[in-house]
């Protein structure tokens, strides 16, 4: 079972965009992480809804707060390959105590930055648990 086969699409916003916007995607998209990217779409961070959470807390100004502030930054992110099995990659949520891996890819241009391909959350491997459970037995 590889992550390429179950991925789901990534949610993101701009490194620009606002905490305010960050939020009201993450409602809109109904996800619980968000990955951010820069101009050329390349990955540069990764916010989760108690980064917005914890930077809610008190009358700060949300719409003036780039989410790149608050946001957790490469290279301190745990990512994925397509190529990895979902095992490995459910190994990382548990280890690492996140909810979502990004599934990236070395830039062509500039091995160091990173394309963005995909997401596996803890949905993905509830669903693909279900899946293997419901498989009928021969
Ligand atoms: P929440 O904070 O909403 O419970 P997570 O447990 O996924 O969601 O996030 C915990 C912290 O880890 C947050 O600060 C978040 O920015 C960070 N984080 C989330 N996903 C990753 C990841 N793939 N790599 C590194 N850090 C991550």
């Amino acid at each position: 079972m590889l992550v390429n086969e179950y991925k789901a699409v990534p949610i993101v916003v701009q490194e620009s965009a606002s905490v305010y916007d960050a939020i009201v995607t993450l409602f809109l998209e109904d996800v619980g992480t968000l990955y951010v990217v820069n101009q050329k779409g390349h990955l540069a961070g990764v916010v989760s809804r108690k980064d917005m959470l914890r930077a809610s807390l008190g009358n700060k100004a949300l719409e003036g707060m780039p989410v790149s502030i608050i946001m957790t930054r490469m290279p301190n992110i745990v990512t994925c390959t397509p190529e990895d099995s979902l095992f490995v990659a459910a190994k990382k949520l548990i280890d690492f105590q996140i909810d979502s891996l990004p599934v990236i890819r070395p830039s062509e241009e500039d091995p160091k930055l990173m394309e963005l391909l995909g997401r596996v959350t803890k949905t993905t491997i509830a669903r693909a648990f279900v899946e293997l459970g419901s498989e009928p037995l021969v």
